[in-house]
């Protein structure tokens, strides 16, 4: 018998509506991911009753002996999974997790370097409708026009032009492989603190198929719920010496109760993320981001920087007559989800961009191969190809809904 059916039925619907929708559509957007049921359990548990101001040990509220337990077993399994000395798991979202950063570091009107929105990186990196762009002087560093990367060697020149106080890196919609140890020496060179956000390839760096900032970066900060595959959340990573600080920062600093039952659901993940099967999941995650965009390059789209080395990648349309906005809408119709997203020098508007970001986290989750990438690709081909042509689009949603349901998804909670 569902509660929630009884007490609340417009809830309930819309919830259903929401399992049918992810598990009858392809599910691209790059920084989504379905969690497992156990993450579910503890993200849906009784958790969310406590108050536990404070940290495991240290509370200012009675009654966290079992939450403590939680937190405890988040923190050390996070240490453990990254290799970092220090782990803070309240943060409740990524961008809380990077407010929490600055707020230990900088003062306001400090001078930072992060990449700039439009060439990859993140609204919390100092765009100026964003609270870091308002509190503190964010000079953005770019891609290159050619290459569509970021020349390190003009990032140092940078760096030693603008002697910024912090230098942000990590992104958004970026698909190469990022050079830590060149970001350390531009931040060494000007006696800059780094801080690396990890948001999109958390997983990735968990299963040792991405780099690891831990060794070079003075705080890395990330996401629990993208290629992570935890609950939705942010948590902080940093050398002893600044543990202190930070914990301060993010309570009191900057949040009051943190939320326990998604703490317990990130332990949870985490202790997931130890396993060979993860490992496997994120090998699979890059195979298939590689053949799709390889598929999608034969077939005569640009993607950016040519191709991928991580989760995702974008298909850019700056050289074509429609626009990101057009390709969403049209994918969308044929039961392809993904998001419309701005690329390296961009000449259409934020809300109409010239580009796709195609995640494949979230149907690797599912269990899609090669194969399945393959015939996607000819989805994506086709659905743009025909892009007004809305009988063919519904053509392509039907044989995308008969391929989702080879895949089953949350099979018990559909109805
Ligand atoms: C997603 C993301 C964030 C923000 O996470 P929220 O939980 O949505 O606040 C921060 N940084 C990067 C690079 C991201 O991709």
């Amino acid at each position: 018998m569902s509660y929630l059916k009884e007490i609340d039925p417009e809830i309930y619907d819309a919830i259903l509506k929401e399992v049918n929708r992810e598990s009858d559509k392809l599910e691209l957007i790059a920084s989504e991911n379905f969690v497992s049921e156990a993450v579910l359990e503890a993200a849906g548990g009784i958790m969310t009753n406590k108050y536990a101001e404070g940290y495991p040990g240290k509370r200012y509220y009675g009654g966290c002996e079992f939450v403590d337990i939680a937190e405890e077993l988040a923190r050390e399994r996070a240490k453990k999974l990254f290799g970092c000395e220090h782990a803070n798991v309240q943060p409740h979202s990524g961008s809380q997790a990077n407010m929490a950063v600055y707020f230990t570091i900088l003062e306001p009107g400090d001078k930072v370097m992060g990449l700039d929105l439009s060439h990859g990186g993140h609204l919390t990196h100092g765009h100026p409708i964003n609270f870091s762009g308002k509190l503190f002087e964010f000079h953005g560093y770019q891609v290159e026009k050619e290459t569509e990367v970021v020349d390190m060697d003009k990032l140092i020149a940078l760096a030693k032009e603008i002697k910024p106080k912090l230098i942000v890196t990590g992104a958004s919609a970026y698909p190469r492989i990022l050079d830590f140890a060149k970001f350390r020496e531009a931040a060494d060179a000007v006696g800059a603190y780094l801080m690396v956000d990890i948001a999109h390839i958390a997983g990735l760096i968990a299963a040792g198929y991405h780099p690891s900032p831990i060794p070079y970066a003075d705080f890395v900060t990330s996401t629990t719920h993208k290629t992570l595959r935890g609950p939705r959340g942010g948590m902080v990573m940093c050398k002893e010496k600044y543990a202190a600080d930070l914990d301060r920062t993010v309570m009191p600093g900057i949040q009051g109760g943190p939320l326990m039952h998604i703490i317990a659901a990130k332990a949870v993940a985490f202790k997931e993320a130890m396993s060979d099967d993860f490992k496997d999941y994120q090998k699979r995650i890059l195979e298939n981001a590689r053949t799709m965009s390889e598929e999608l390059k034969a077939r005569g789209y640009h993607i950016v920087s040519g191709g991928t080395d991580t989760h995702l990648f974008l298909m850019s349309f700056l050289d074509r007559d429609f626009s990101g906005k057009k390709v969403e809408k049209a994918l969308d119709k044929a039961g392809i989800t993904v998001n419309k997203n701005t690329v390296p020098f961009d000449t259409r508007k934020p809300f109409v961009t010239s580009g796709i970001r195609i995640g494949t986290p979230a149907l690797t989750t599912r269990g899609m191969g090669v194969e399945e990438m393959k015939t996607i690709a000819d989805f994506i081909d086709r659905a743009i190809i025909n892009m007004k042509d809305d009988e063919e689009l519904d053509k392509i949603r039907l044989e995308v809904k008969a391929l989702c349901d080879k895949f089953p998804l949350y099979p018990g909670r559909k109805e």
